[in-house]
């Protein structure tokens, strides 16, 4: 059982009969977390980076089955935020330390390219030394084209499954893996640090849908990979299917950190949305990067994905002081830095240039 460990921490690939065999039989957690933590800490030390979000409209016109604010929900309370909100939250994340913003959202039609050009370059004006992040969906080439020259350098966009028929389950006909998979190849050719990832348990996903998945990071080979445990919400065509289990999720992780050694693996929301320690826990399987909620707390509770969101309550000063602590206690050191990924960094050191 153990030589699956050993064969992922010595070569960084399994054969697919190999990853399904791994996903199948039970791991010894403490083995696996192990070298996981070790393989982090080889390459990115003790430290956590930190990327303050910013939920920044739930108005959405898709309709993927499992999310909460998908536009076939007629009871969730939509809001946007103004880019003088939006421009206060970065202000405040930037005495907090945060060096990295991710303006996260629906994709709202609303926001037209000319609209966040704007406001990324009032960002990118207010805080030069700071990282942009977009996650806002599936845009033509020419609008990712525009938000990097507006001074946006990452973007956020899960695959969410990679095997074509499990797609077809979670999402309706009028989107399409084909036009998510061509946006993260657009993505990273315009020179964007790329984050992807999927969610785990989701509805219908087999273990040979995550072999798939992996496959599809390996032709990527994205920034970020970003994965946490599917969770119900009980307003969605889902409403009755279980949500990820938090086990099988740390082992994902712990997975991942041995086959994409270089990746910024976050501790998503998702995690400690399912245990009150889930965040701590992806951290020592493998996860280095975390994303405290920015977003005014007054539309917290409204970004509702699914349920039992974590961070809700609170405003943007009790998060950063809350998720310091439980960094410290899980054994990290928090940093205030752009927080780059090795694989960036590498190839920005090779050809001079930056930003
Ligand atoms: N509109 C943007 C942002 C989507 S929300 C986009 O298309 O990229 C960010 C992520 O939340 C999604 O990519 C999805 O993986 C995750 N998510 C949505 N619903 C979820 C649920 N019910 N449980 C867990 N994660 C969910």
């Amino acid at each position: 059982m153990s030589g699956l460990i050993e064969k992922l921490k010595s070569t960084h690939d399994l054969t697919d009969a190999e990853l399904l065999e791994f996903l199948g039989s039970p791991q010894p957690e403490d083995l696996l977390f192990a070298a996981a933590d070790a393989e982090r800490r080889r390459q990115y030390g003790d430290a956590v980076y930190l990327r303050g979000l910013i939920e920044f409209t739930n108005y959405c016109k898709n309709n993927c089955y499992y999310c909460g604010i998908r536009a076939g929900n007629p009871h969730a309370e939509r809001y946007r935020l103004t880019d003088d909100e939006i421009l206060a939250c970065c202000k405040e994340g930037y005495a907090l330390g945060y060096r990295t913003f991710v303006l996260q959202g629906g994709e709202d039609p609303y926001y037209t390219d000319d609209r966040i050009c704007a406001l990324v370059s009032a960002i990118a004006a207010q805080h030069p030394d700071c990282r942009i992040t977009l996650s806002i969906g599936e845009k033509s080439r020419e609008s990712y084209q525009r938000y990097y020259d507006a001074g946006a350098r990452r973007y956020l966009l899960r695959h969410e499954t990679a095997d074509p028929a499990h797609y077809r389950k979670l999402h309706p006909d009028s989107m399409s893996l084909e036009n998510r998979k061509r946006c993260l190849f657009d993505l990273r050719e315009i020179g964007y640090q790329v984050g992807s990832g999927f969610m785990i348990g989701s509805p219908y996903q087999t273990h040979e849908c995550i072999v798939e998945d992996i496959r599809f990071l390996q032709r990527l080979q994205p920034d970020m990979i970003g994965v946490g445990p599917y969770i119900t919400h009980r307003e969605t065509p889902f409403a009755e299917m279980p949500s990820g289990d938090l086990h099988f999720s740390l082992k994902i992780i712990a997975m991942l950190r041995l086959l994409f050694p270089k990746a910024l693996i976050p501790a998503t929301t998702a995690f400690g949305s399912l245990h009150p320690q889930g965040r701590e826990k992806a951290l020592r399987a493998g996860a280095n990067v975390m994303m405290p909620n920015l977003s005014p707390t007054a539309v917290r509770k409204l970004y509702d994905l699914y349920e039992n969101k974590i961070c809700t309550g609170e405003a943007a000063a009790q998060c950063s002081g809350c998720l310091a602590q439980r960094i410290r206690s899980a054994g990290y050191r928090a940093v205030s830095d752009p927080g780059d990924s090795l694989a960036y960094r590498e190839k920005t050191a090779k050809s001079g240039t930056d930003r």
